[in-house]
């Protein structure tokens, strides 16, 4: 089968590959119907994700058809439409019973798909855990409407779900990429009183703007003063810190209202300054990422009552074997580019 491979940093490269096979009875293996690039795809590339395997399938956002279970399965069946989990957890460990799937004890608990073991880039994917890690699609649901659920709109549901958000608030959203805009849908169902959206690129603003008119958007060397007018006690009572640009962890934090919560979704390239100092007195609670993607079944529900949806964010489709040109528009930010679908048909 073909597979998008990590060879060395810096370097993916499609290649032939054996079809992956059940290792042990909890497994299954998907056919592969619809994937998608991720920036963490990219961080993997650029030699920031050290854990990640030289010689792996990468790609960790998918959806396909169930095509062999091992004899521990029980929640899914061959033939089964289902997205899947970006996390590998076993579902009994201390971490998972508190619903903490992020920090599964597993050797290969947390992000292992297309980082430590063999991803969906590829015609087939094996995958561990399959109770855990496999949602089955509803029939009404199309395979784009699902694609992102596993990953990016799994962590844009979980930063709005421990972010504490009511209806009275008025929360800033930084970041309006893919995972921003997975966390604005999200931010939306708990309809609290403003949403405002900080972007710095002209295209993404346009984006929000089209799509979600309700919203408020402004750009970074704007946004504290826009969010000192948008807001009733001197700032955003909830930050959603989405970009991890240079300076948006700062911004979160000083946009926020005193005893607000500032969740930090972003993955870094750099350490960042936390200065105590500065925010003495302002009582801030800080919540970390990354996502436990532990409300699949929930998000399928939503999608399927139409209350979510993400298939506007693709905004290019392209064959497996056309997957390199995906990676270099996807890569370079070209066209417009928000996601990609990548299709094996
Ligand atoms: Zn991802
Ligand atoms: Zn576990």
């Amino acid at each position: 089968m073909l597979a998008y491979t990590y060879i060395e940093q810096g370097k993916f490269e499609l290649q032939e590959r054996p079809k992956p096979e059940i290792k042990d009875s909890r497994d299954a293996i998907v056919r592969v119907t619809l994937s998608s690039i991720c920036s963490s795809d990219l961080h993997i590339k650029h030699g920031s994700v050290p854990r990640a395997v030289p010689g792996i399938t990468v790609g960790h956002e998918m959806v396909g058809v169930v095509e062999e279970v091992g004899d521990a399965v029980t929640s899914v069946r061959c033939g089964d439409r289902v997205t899947v989990n970006v996390e590998t957890f076993c579902g009994e460990c201390f971490f998972c019973k508190r619903g903490y799937v992020n920090n599964c004890i597993d050797s290969n608990g947390g992000w292992a798909l297309g980082c430590r073991i063999d991803g969906g880039q590829a015609e087939y994917v094996r995958v561990p855990y399959a109770d855990q890690g496999l949602n089955r699609i509803p029939d009404t649901v199309s395979d784009e409407q699902a694609l992102f659920v596993g990953d990016v709109l799994a962590t844009g549901f979980w930063a709005a779900r421990i972010s504490n958000i009511s209806e009275k608030d008025t929360v800033l959203i930084i970041g309006a990429g893919p995972t921003g805009i997975c966390t604005l849908l999200c931010v939306m169902l708990k309809k609290p009183r403003r949403i405002i959206v900080c972007e710095k690129s002209i295209e993404r603003i346009r984006f929000v703007r089209e799509h979600y008119p309700q919203v408020l958007v402004t750009e970074p060397e704007k946004c504290k003063d826009f969010v000192l007018q948008n807001s009733d006690y001197g700032g955003a009572d909830v930050v959603l810190e989405v970009a991890g640009s240079e300076d948006t962890f700062r911004l979160a934090w000083d946009c926020a209202r005193p005893n607000a919560v500032v969740t930090v979704v972003a993955l870094y390239d750099k350490p960042q300054l936390l200065p105590l100092p500065d925010m003495y007195g302002k009582n801030l609670t800080f919540k970390t990422g990354g996502v436990d993607g532990c409300d699949c079944a929930e998000i399928l529900r939503l999608i399927e009552a139409g209350e979510i949806d993400t298939t506007p964010l693709i905004t290019h489709r392209f064959p497996l074997h056309k997957i390199e040109e995906a990676y270099h528009i996807f890569e370079n930010k070209l066209d417009g580019v928000i996601k990609i679908a990548i299709e094996n048909r």
